[in-house]
């Protein structure tokens, strides 16, 4: 072996960088020790320059009312499993004057099937504001690409192909709406590059400091922890900035990634639709404009109507066949989403019992985000459902759905001794998971009399054998 196995953690502090950055030095360092260099041939440095992945070639007219033509950068090159949905319903399900947005997405669909479990896949675009904010602060440092500009990339080499939509020529606007990140949060490498664009000492001596591990930690003040964006590095460094080009903006402009969404609506009730429940990612750093999630807000922004392109994916979650085996689910905030699939699916197949359907949901109060609420109020009533809500800020003291957990330790006992019941966690990723966890190992400490090492040992063969899944986001 030359190396053992790194893995990165993009949750980390650092991002993945802090554990890919070492793994990378040691796996240099073990090959150089297998394949020595030849005497007089050194390594590059780390600050090497940087040669573009692709040529891009621009122009200002050719082929422009093609680009123009299509709705999507991504239309002439979907993958065959993508479809088009539009837009149903976008409706708001906190109350208008609760802080968070969390908004339930209605998408018509032609009848593409899912089941319950599914997740729904889509690329957002970035926010009108975004993009102007990037050809601002291009123009301000005179870097002439106009939003018409035509790209036409070709590749350099095999081993770094160009991807799918760039094939095709695209103009500056779309690349800013539809493809750049911006807001994107920078890395390491982003300085070495800056680094090497820069005409200014200053700017080179402070980019480079970045990229050394004794600079990481100040990186980390300037970057991630206040989650500067790209566009708002790049107006920092105005020496670097001003002389970017076509080929250097896909060095440091990275791509977007598409996000996945829990499909919150059963295919067996709502044949041409789909649903999702989206938590609409704003809040505040030491910087004074507010910090938007990308593909949250771009949702949140969609009206009747609007077309997107989408496709689906198996979600984690794989339900039990046996619709007497009890399902106990544990899903606060948008958690829900895959719960409110899979009950709806039980209704509309008629094997919903409140006897072994159980639905642990948990949110701040009552009257703020309860989500959904009529119909699974609806659904206890009909005793379809056996519902048990934490609304952690209705009392003086918080309760979280673990605390409901713990009250309802006897029933939860009960079907787990035997053998019968799956557990089914989603939500949050923080301390939500975890924390329920401990509170199912309490349950079997305390109702069937285990020790600690034992109560574990259950609920990690539950685990092995997917009888306690997980599926969390953050
Ligand atoms: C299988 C799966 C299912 C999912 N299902 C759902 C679902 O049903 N509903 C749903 O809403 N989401 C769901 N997600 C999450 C979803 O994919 C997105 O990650 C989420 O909508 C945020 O994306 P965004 O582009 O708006 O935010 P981004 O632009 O990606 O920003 C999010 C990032 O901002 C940072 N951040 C967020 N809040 C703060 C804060 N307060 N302080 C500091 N930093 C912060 C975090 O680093 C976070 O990773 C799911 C994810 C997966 C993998």
């Amino acid at each position: 072996m030359i190396i053992s196995l790194g893995l990165g953690d993009d949750q980390h502090d650092f991002g993945y960088d802090a554990v890919a950055d070492v793994w990378i030095e040691s796996l240099w360092s073990n090959l150089l020790k297998i394949f020595p260099l030849p005497e007089g041939i050194y390594p590059l440095s780390r600050n090497s320059a940087i040669t573009p992945r692709w040529k891009v070639s621009l122009s200002t007219k050719a082929d422009l009312l093609l680009v123009e033509s299509y709705n999507s950068i991504y239309d002439l090159s979907r993958l065959p499993d993508e479809f088009y949905v539009t837009i149903k319903d976008n409706i708001r399900t906190t109350a208008p004057l609760h802080f968070q947005d969390v908004r339930l997405i209605k998408f018509k669909t032609n009848g593409e099937r899912y089941g319950p479990g599914d997740v729904l896949c889509l690329r957002p675009k970035n926010l009108p504001i975004q993009v102007r904010k990037l050809q601002k602060v291009l123009n301000e440092n005179n870097v002439n690409i106009k939003p018409d500009s035509v790209f036409d990339i070709a590749e350099v080499t095999s081993e770094i192909p160009i991807p799918r939509p760039l094939k095709y020529k695209v103009t500056f606007q779309q690349l800013c709406e539809e493809y750049f990140d911006l807001t994107a949060i920078p890395r390491r490498y982003t300085f070495s590059i800056l680094a090497q664009l820069t005409d200014s000492d200053l700017e080179k001596e402070k980019c480079l400091e970045f990229t050394t591990a004794e600079g990481q930690e100040d990186l980390y003040s300037y970057c991630n922890r206040p989650r500067r964006n790209i566009v708002e590095v790049l107006r920092d460094f105005p020496h670097a900035t001003k002389n970017l080009n076509g080929e250097m903006l896909f060095e440091i402009l990275t791509p977007i990634k598409p996000r996945d969404f829990s499909i919150a609506s059963s295919y067996a009730k709502y044949r041409n639709e789909i649903h999702i429940l989206v938590a609409v990612v704003k809040y505040k750093t030491k910087l004074v404009t507010e910090r938007l999630g990308l593909c949250s807000n771009y949702l949140a922004d969609l009206k009747v109507d609007d077309k997107i392109s989408v496709w689906l994916k198996r979600g984690s979650f794989s339900f039990p066949k046996d619709t007497n085996d009890t399902v106990i689910m544990v899903g606060p905030g948008t958690g829900l989403a895959p719960f409110r699939n899979y009950i709806q699916e039980r209704v509309a197949y008629n094997t919903a019992s409140a006897h072994n359907l159980i639905l642990f949901f948990g949110c701040r109060g009552k009257n703020n985000d309860f989500h959904c609420s009529d119909e699974l109020l609806a659904l206890e009533k009909e005793n379809k459902l056996r519902l048990i809500c934490a609304f952690s800020r209705d009392q003086e003291n918080k309760v979280y759905v673990q605390h409901k957990l713990l009250e309802e330790a006897s029933t939860i006992w009960n079907a787990l001794k035997d053998k019968k019941a799956y557990i089914f966690v989603a939500g949050n990723s923080k301390n939500m998971p975890q924390e329920v966890r401990n509170a199912f190992v309490s349950t079997c400490i305390e109702q069937g009399n285990l020790s600690k090492e034992e109560a574990e040992k259950l609920i990690r063969e539950m685990e092995r054998t997917n009888r306690y899944q997980t599926e969390t986001w953050f």
